[in-house]
């Protein structure tokens, strides 16, 4: 007999994972929009100093990794959720807002974990189209505020589409939102945004909305994807309670955290990567559109694009892969026939640019 499984596992939709990474040396991995330049000495060197100590438990308070971000941010470390990625606090914030009777609003597509929060939850999603340019609809997401919304999900850049809403929109949004509803910033690529401009801006936020989040992680500029390493920057307090209360107690490892708080000591590697992605982007986005594909504006480290019309995703995909580059597909992250290109090496991307051109 087969084991018998909550009713939410039949609800939960599988995240659509990218191929293996057993591919080989040489395959550009442009499919995940990690960072192409591996970590520095110093950040190496920081985490294996922790690992030295792994026979205790991580302090509970997480009071290092904490204690840099309060003084970077200026915000009391109370209002400072970590986590083992940031997924791992979207995913609590779910948890924590969610249940059956409520309503989680997020436009569509953007990031593929939103739909598993009212899956797994039993609330209610909603889904509100992006416009025509790919950008999120704000004022269409607005007119799906309802008494039953506990949870508004703006994805700034977005993924997949890369594209960005300048902060005074958001905060036109907010003026919108009830207090009691929460909204999460999910700010993953927010170091590669111009439209925002930087880090720091919409902080100032959340001096004026005690229910707004600023979901951010050390898995794209910071290069730190495989330690998974999440913060969020709260309006209040509460936030910061409810997702450590549905949690394990210990959900950031030590030598995760030795290594973000050395990563924030070196903003000119980050300054580094931003300066990259956003020459590459700009290359990327002309050669493609060279070849006859709708690029979106992007403001992150990758591009979205469309395929030409009667060109099938999937040989695309096939053709790029055949020829060791391995790019996402559209249809998987919520759109037929477009392809999320994370920025690699220079060599990587003329490798994707020279690959597509062969094959369109
Ligand atoms: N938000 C967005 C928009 C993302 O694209 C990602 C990663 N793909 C995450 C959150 C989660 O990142 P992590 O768990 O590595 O911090």
């Amino acid at each position: 007999m087969a084991i018998e499984f909550g009713e939410r596992i039949r609800r939960i939709p599988s995240y659509p994972l990218a191929a293996g990474y057993d591919l080989g040396e040489d395959m550009a991995m442009l499919a995940s929009n990690e960072s192409c330049f591996g970590p520095k000495s110093e950040v190496i060197e920081a985490a294996q100093r922790a690992l030295s100590g792994v026979h205790r438990y991580p302090d509970p308070s997480y009071a290092t990794l904490r204690g840099a971000l309060s003084e970077r941010y200026g915000i009391a470390w109370e209002r400072i959720a970590l986590g083992n990625g940031s997924c791992d606090i979207l995913l609590s914030a779910g948890e924590a807002l969610l249940e059956p009777g409520a309503e989680v609003v997020y436009a569509w597509p953007a990031f593929s974990v939103y739909p598993h929060l009212a899956a797994a939850s039993g609330a209610r999603g909603i889904e509100v189209p992006l416009d025509a340019e790919d950008c999120h609809d704000l004022d269409a997401m607005a007119t799906e505020l309802t008494v039953a919304t506990r949870l508004v999900l703006i994805c700034n850049p977005n993924n997949p589409t890369s594209t960005a809403l300048p902060l005074e929109a958001v905060a036109e949004f907010m003026s919108h939102v009830p207090r009691h509803v929460c909204v999460i910033l999910d700010e993953a690529y927010i170091e590669f945004s111009l439209a925002v401009g930087d880090t720091y801006a919409s902080v100032d936020l959340l001096r004026r909305w005690p229910n707004l989040v600023l979901l951010r992680t050390f898995s794209k500029a910071y290069g730190l994807a495989g330690l998974r390493v999440g913060y969020a920057l709260c309006g209040s307090e509460e936030f910061r309670a409810a997702v450590d209360q549905v949690r394990q107690p210990f959900y950031l490892n030590m030598a995760a955290q030795a290594a973000a708080v050395e990563a924030l000591r070196h903003q000119d590697e980050v300054e580094r990567r931003v300066v990259h992605a956003v020459a590459a982007r700009a290359e990327l986005t002309e050669g493609m559109r060279g070849l006859g594909v709708w690029v979106a504006e992007s403001d992150a480290n990758f591009v979205w694009a469309h395929l030409p019309e009667g060109v099938e995703e999937a040989e695309v995909i096939d053709g790029l892969a055949a020829r060791g580059v391995l790019v996402r597909a559209g249809g998987a992250l919520g759109r037929d026939g477009s392809l999320r290109v994370t920025i690699g090496t220079d060599a990587e991307n003329g490798r994707f640019l020279g690959a597509l051109r062969d094959l369109l």
